[in-house]
């Protein structure tokens, strides 16, 4: 959703308050892509806080589908954010925050600010490192690829790494031959 500011930047009003909803239907992350079950209307807060100068404020909540780590089911996942971001209209951007600033305005095109792209940058700071679908998920089979929450496939999983796998054959070779010995 974009947001007018043309009423702060023409100084007819210091202060604004806009209830805006995001309109962001999917979230990408690290090549993965997490669609949007729901997000909460915001209270965009825009206050002058200087000459052609802005501080946006906000906080919000979204929920994301994001599979589970271990068994890939999508688990309903909740992310809060806090919106906490200067505009400057100016655009005369001393040396030492000239970075931050060009960030900042990057959400601006004319006097309409992208609500969207700066929630997004702010959302994908607060994902979760990682999601489980409960803390005992029991995952998938290694080997049939069953949902082991589900019940048990019958495989045979006792030995999951083939170099494990191997050495246990050398121990059991051992144990034969000295038997036969
Ligand atoms: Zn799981
Ligand atoms: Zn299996």
């Amino acid at each position: 959703m974009l947001l007018d500011l043309t009423e702060l930047v023409t100084g007819k009003v210091r202060e604004k308050t806009y209830q805006a909803t995001l309109s962001m239907e999917t979230v990408e992350s690290q090549g993965a892509v997490y669609p949007v079950i729901s997000s909460d209307p915001l209270n965009v807060r825009v206050i002058t806080t200087g000459t052609k100068k802005y501080l946006v404020e906000s906080e919000g909540r979204i929920v994301l589908h994001i599979p589970c780590g271990r068994c890939l089911q999508d688990v309903a996942t909740q992310v809060e954010f806090q919106l906490e971001r200067e505009l400057d209209f100016e655009g005369k951007a001393d040396e030492e925050h000239i970075d931050d600033q060009l960030e900042d305005m990057s959400y601006v095109d004319g006097y309409h600010l992208d609500l969207d792209a700066m929630a997004l940058s702010e959302i994908l700071m607060n994902l979760p490192y990682r999601v489980l679908c409960k803390e005992d998920c029991k995952g998938l089979c290694l080997k049939c690829g069953a949902n082991l929450n589900l019940g048990d496939c019958g495989c045979d999983r006792v030995v999951l790494d083939p170099r494990m796998a191997a050495i246990q054959d050398i121990f059991k070779n051992a144990m034969n031959s000295n038997e036969s010995s």
